[in-house]
């Protein structure tokens, strides 16, 4: 679209809604963006408490898991089996000891699921272990091992623990020595960790689905699910001690009173920002109106009036500082436009060798007081008069020396009208005429004699003229009173008609 037909008050106003409907459309994104940036913070605190809690349930566990290795070591059947099974390869009283239903007792009672007692000598090879269900690879689980492997000196008389993945599913082992200071062994306690975690929902008071690493569900206390209520569903994942996921814990929280505290955040959030945009847009288009196109309807409409012709019309309301220098700009340009028209009307009214009123002018001014006379019923005299001899003067003295002295002609007529309102000008060639308003023909007479008695004394020579040796001028006066019976003709007829007469009574002379 060419840029002519856009106005300032379109893109102002286009680019005010523009801006409005981009605020409306971050809102509405903002909006959106609100209620899964508070669920996914909620998410990641309650993992958090997850993992914290599903810490100390292992924690927990870990010292039941001790506290069960350690009594059972102490016992001296067990060291009393374990010694005739390092001494003379006799494994049948350490498999009894193992199958000892007070260890089963002792933990049926307690908080453990045992899964299996295994025990090792020193070297850690394994000697023995119980005869529960579970079938586990032979041997200690490899991240125990590495551990184990790797201690040296009273290191190897600390307890280890680690959750691993067994065949059926993770576990937790804890590994002691046995035997005192003297390590002569070490025994392996193995329980099923998916026991104790259930405790994770207890401590976070939150219903709870464990899945283990293969998916496979191992407890739930989720309850049915309330219609109205909103779960969030938060997974931790519990690693093992290989860092490969052991457990999915997967608690539900009741987000309920947070999804409506979020709406009513979220309401107040848009209703503000709203209210807050649509004030925004208002003071905009105000300001815009008081600012922009309030001035530029005010410099229109005054360069109207100034293209219209009124050229005294300057602008000077308050606007701001670049349409003011816009302003001043135009005022000066409308002020040197009137100037060269007054100019350019003086000129046009002029006659350039005299400097009087031209002809053209005359007519006018005749035109204009005949009609006022007529209104007023005034007189209105007219003088004409007529250099005498003139083209003699011209032919004797030269052209430019008749311009000289056509200029002091006119000087000495200029100084013969008084009024205001008396208008002399250059009729044509070398006669000239005086218009005098509201003067009846004495007046008219007087001011012809006064004239004559100036040029007589300015004794301006003139050696061709047969009349006298001076410039002369012969003068023809008429005066009437405006009627319908007489017109601006007839009265310029009547001063002719003088002028005529006193050419031919010998010039130099007033008929009227
Ligand atoms: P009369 O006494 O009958 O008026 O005789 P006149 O010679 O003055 O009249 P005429 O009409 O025969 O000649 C007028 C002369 O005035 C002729 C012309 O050369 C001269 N004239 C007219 N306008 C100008 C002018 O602007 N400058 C000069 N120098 N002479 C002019
Ligand atoms: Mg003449
Ligand atoms: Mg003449």
């Amino acid at each position: 679209m060419p840029i002519e037909r856009i106005s300032l008050r379109a893109l102002a106003v286009g680019v005010v809604l523009a801006l409005g409907l981009l605020s409306g459309l971050l809102l509405g994104f903002a909006a959106l963006t609100v209620k899964s940036a508070a669920f996914e913070s909620q998410k990641k605190s309650l993992a958090r408490v997850i993992e914290v809690a599903s810490v100390e349930v292992i924690r927990q566990l870990d010292q039941r898991v001790f506290g069960l290795g350690t009594s059972l070591q102490a016992r001296d059947e067990f060291r009393v089996a374990l010694d005739r099974k390092l001494a003379d390869g006799e494994g049948a009283p350490l498999q009894a000891v193992l199958r000892d239903p007070f260890v089963h007792g002792f933990v049926d009672a307690g908080q453990l699921d045992l899964v299996k007692l295994r025990v090792y000598d020193a070297a850690l090879a394994p000697l023995g272990e119980n005869d529960s269900k579970a079938r586990l690879p032979s041997g200690l689980p490899p991240v125990l091992q590495t551990q184990a492997a790797a201690r040296t000196g009273v290191e190897r008389l600390k307890a280890l623990g680690a959750l691993w993945l067994g065949p059926t599913g993770p576990l937790y082992s804890v590994l002691l020595p046995v035997g005192g200071l003297r390590v002569r062994g070490y025994l392996e306690v193995v329980v099923d960790p998916s026991f104790n975690l259930t405790a994770v929902a207890r401590m976070t008071r939150m219903p709870m689905t464990l899945l283990g690493a293969d998916g496979r569900v191992l407890h739930s206390s989720a309850s049915p699910e309330k219609p109205e209520a909103e779960m969030l569903a938060v997974d931790y994942v519990l690693p093992a001690a290989d860092g490969q996921p052991a457990f999915h814990l997967i608690c539900l929280d009741d987000v309920t009173q947070l999804r409506d505290d979020v709406r009513h955040t979220t309401f107040i959030l848009l209703a503000g920002t709203g209210l807050l945009v649509c004030v925004f847009l208002l003071f905009a288009i105000a300001f815009f109106n008081r600012f922009l196109f309030g001035p530029v309807r005010g410099l229109q409409a005054d360069m109207e009036r100034c293209a219209g012709g009124d050229l005294s019309a300057t602008i000077d309301r308050p606007m701001l500082k670049e349409f003011r220098v816009l302003a001043e700009s135009f005022n000066l340009m409308a002020r040197q436009l009137a100037g060269k028209i007054e100019e350019l009307r003086l000129l046009s009214c002029t006659d350039g060798l005299t400097a009087l009123s031209n002809r053209h002018h005359f007519d006018l001014a005749l035109v204009l007081e005949w009609s006022r006379a007529r209104r007023t019923q005034n007189l209105l005299s007219l003088i004409i008069l007529d250099v005498d001899h003139f083209k003699l003067y011209n032919d004797h003295y030269g052209h430019p020396a008749g311009d000289t002295c056509l200029k002091v002609v006119g000087q000495l007529l200029n100084r013969a009208v008084r009024r205001p309102t008396d208008i002399a000008a250059r009729y044509g060639g070398e006669e000239f005429a005086i218009l005098l308003p509201d003067t009846d023909s004495a007046g008219a007479r007087c001011i012809a004699e006064a004239f004559m008695s100036d040029l007589a004394k300015a004794r301006l020579p003139h050696a061709a003229s047969p009349t006298s040796q001076r410039v002369t001028v012969s003068i023809g006066i008429a005066s009437c009173r405006a009627a319908d019976d007489c017109d601006a003709d007839k009265l310029l007829a009547a001063a002719d008609d003088a002028l005529y007469r006193a050419k031919h009574a010998g010039r130099n002379r007033i008929e009227s």
